[in-house]
């Protein structure tokens, strides 16, 4: 079925009529497209007794079970688990609709085929990272591509970026989300778009080159990466000018994070450089953004999306949907997707104050926004440092704390065990470069008291590095991400959680 490149008015929206609207649309895509067509759902619903005549609003949703991550895993039984997910299309089914009926009149079988084909068939896939488990694949058909290009399209329209300017997408080349959806959002919008493929692909070095080149107005990048580029380039005393954007995604954007890339930008001449953060997931196959601010400013929240698809937030221990500008998970529900398909996914990251429709006090979008810090669940971690006790550490707030240090540039966190010794207690080491080369007075008692004050930590040692050794310890273009936690304690099953860190979601 031909499908309209933007299925409702996004930007200026009234709140409960958008929620009308999105009950209806949910009600009209379960009825035609995930229930006739995905095993995985149809099992459910008959399970539970529920049919698409059940749910005709979005707090209908509630009756639908939610989907976690480890529904997608394989299984023994079941070994490709995630292939229940996609729709599979029965085409006697499709032949009968109506629509398609009166389409085929008009335009003939053989194009009615054609499109049905581009509509339903997969073509592209990227996948999650997989840092505890296996990688998990989200199949996409054209028609989803179609919508990488409209998500991608609209955070470069929300940056305000011009057709004339030139953006250097630095996301690291993977079948991954970010480095794809950013890929699109420059052929949507028809701007010019030089993908380096990332540290990786091209080192530090060829993409400070990149840049010296092609002097973009716009750069896309993870932040630590971006901060490592920035940095070499302030050590090489090469001059960037113009830079005035910032599209960062793939870890958190912490305001000390947004500071110390204003500064690099400012020591490379282009001093008034706005900074916009992404938020996005594997599993929704979309990722939105905030508007662009200047560093210090509060950030405005993420633009969601209400025609692509539903967020809820939901209290993680009892489900339950919390109201507007409540915290907790984030789920999610798409409207409108072929492909792979998770209805009410779980996606483990808790929002700090929720959903607001108050119009964006930086460009007066209303559009529901996400609004304050994202966290992953999985970040907490239970470390044992004394024999008697675990202490709980929120690495969410840790990585944070260290980011907002104003002297510190680059930082690693490496965890082990004592002795080596897997039954021993745990260690924590911290290896930190400064912001500023050769100014390394007092860091490392800043550190020290930084851990201790605010979350009990006395690191077992503390090591100062030059911005190259740190690029080696961060894996700086050799992993996909750079490693800013490693954690070494189990060596036989070596887990480096930031090197295989998903590109846009914030935090690994
Ligand atoms: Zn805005």
């Amino acid at each position: 079925m031909p499908t309209p490149r933007c299925t409702h008015h996004w930007q200026d929206l009234d709140r409960d009529s958008t929620i009308a609207w999105q009950g209806q649309q949910l009600h009209r895509y379960l009825r035609d497209c995930v229930l006739p067509f995905s095993l995985h759902y149809q099992r459910l619903f008959k399970e539970r007794g529920l049919t698409a005549a059940d749910i005709r609003s979005v707090a209908d949703l509630s009756k639908i079970p939610f989907t976690t991550k480890e529904d997608l895993l394989p299984t023994k039984e079941n070994p490709k688990r995630t292939l229940d997910f996609v729709l599979k299309p029965d085409p006697k089914v499709l032949s009968r609709r109506l629509s398609v009926i009166l389409w085929a009149l008009r335009h003939g079988r053989e194009q009615v085929r054609d499109e049905l084909d581009h509509e339903w068939r997969p073509v592209f896939m990227t996948s999650t990272t997989g840092r505890s488990s296996e990688p998990v694949p989200f199949l996409y058909t054209q028609h989803d591509i179609a919508r990488l290009g409209l998500g991608g399209g609209r955070i470069v329209e929300i940056g305000g970026v011009r057709s004339e300017e030139r953006m250097v997408n630095m996301f690291p080349f993977a079948p991954h989300l970010a480095f794809w959806y950013m890929y699109y959002a420059g052929m949507d919008r028809n701007i010019f778009a030089l993908a380096t493929g990332g540290g990786k692909v091209m080192g530090t070095e060829g993409n400070l080159r990149a840049v010296v080149k092609l002097k973009p107005q716009v750069i896309v990048a993870m932040p630590t990466f971006l901060y490592h580029v920035l940095q070499q380039a302030v050590e090489q005393n090469l001059k960037l000018e113009g830079i005035r954007l910032l599209v960062l995604g793939g870890d958190k954007v912490p305001d000390g994070t947004r500071r110390k890339l204003g500064d690099l930008c400012k020591k490379l001449g282009s001093p008034d450089v706005q900074i916009m953060a992404t938020y996005g997931f594997t599993e929704c196959k979309l990722a939105w953004t905030e508007c662009p601010i200047t560093p210090g400013t509060p950030p405005p929240g993420y633009h969601l999306y209400a025609d692509q698809g539903i967020i809820e937030i939901i209290n993680p221990e009892t489900g339950e949907v919390m109201p507007d500008g409540q915290g907790g998970e984030i789920v999610w529900t798409p409207l409108d997707q072929r492909g792979t398909v998770v209805l009410r996914y779980r996606t483990g990251d808790r929002c700090e104050n929720g959903i607001t429709w108050d119009p964006c006090p930086c460009c007066g979008r209303r559009m529901p926004r996400l609004v304050g810090k994202i966290s992953r669940v999985s970040d907490v971690h239970s470390l044992r440092f004394q024999k008697v006790k675990g202490t709980i550490v929120d690495f969410n707030e840790l990585e944070r704390a260290l980011d907002d240090l104003p002297e510190l540039g680059a930082w690693q966190i490496e965890l082990r065990k004592a002795h080596d010794d897997p039954l021993d207690l745990d260690e924590l080491n911290v290896h930190v470069s400064p912001a500023t080369s050769g100014n390394t007075a007092g860091i490392e008692k800043n550190v020290r008291e930084l851990l201790h004050a605010h979350f009990e930590l006395t690191p077992n040692k503390i090591v100062t590095h030059t911005e190259e050794e740190m690029r080696t310890l961060q894996k700086v273009g050799v992993a996909l991400k750079e490693q800013k936690v490693v954690d070494n304690r189990s060596k036989a099953s070596a887990t480096e959680r930031s090197g295989t860190a998903e590109p846009f979601r914030p935090k690994p």
